[in-house]
């Protein structure tokens, strides 16, 4: 606001500096605004800052717990299936019994497995009368040890 060239009356002063003090006093007053407001903006962001902070604990408490439920949950699923396995495979062994590869049958008499081709014989059907100590190749296995020494 500049100053009137002409000449003015202490009353037209006394205005002009109320105005100018008038307007110096909003421009502050817009400037404390905005300083206010700057303020309270950073105190928003810091308030902010330190509940993201504070609940870090809390979110990496709550990630854990997830992390271990879903680590268990993992576990009891792989001890479920290993158990179904070993149900199933129990299952098998119960519909198909060890059979005598010379009678074919089944049965609880002694049972003998031939430590060349892994079948498994009635200890009667190859006439062994006690088990033997080492390893036991049943006739099959014999004859074709026979076959390869005579080549
Ligand atoms: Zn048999
Ligand atoms: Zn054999």
């Amino acid at each position: 606001m500049p100053l009137p060239a002409r000449v003015i009356t202490s009353e037209e002063h006394a205005a002009f500096l109320a105005a100018k003090r008038a307007e110096e006093a909003r421009k502050q007053q817009v400037r404390q605004d905005r300083a206010n407001q700057r303020q309270i903006r950073q105190q928003q962001l810091a308030a902010q800052r330190a509940a993201s902070a504070a609940a870090r604990p809390a979110r990496e408490a709550a990630k854990q717990q997830r992390e271990a439920a879903q680590q268990e949950a993992r576990q009891a699923r792989e001890a479920r299936q290993a158990s179904a396995r070993e149900a199933q495979e129990a299952n098998r062994d119960r519909q198909n019994p060890v059979l005598c590869a010379l009678c074919g049958e089944g049965g609880v008499l002694l049972f003998l497995q031939c430590d060349g081709c892994s079948l498994w014989y009635h200890a009667e059907c190859v006439d062994v009368g006690v088990v033997p100590e080492g390893a036991w190749y049943c006739g099959a296995c014999h004859a074709a040890e026979a076959i390869m020494f005579e080549m």
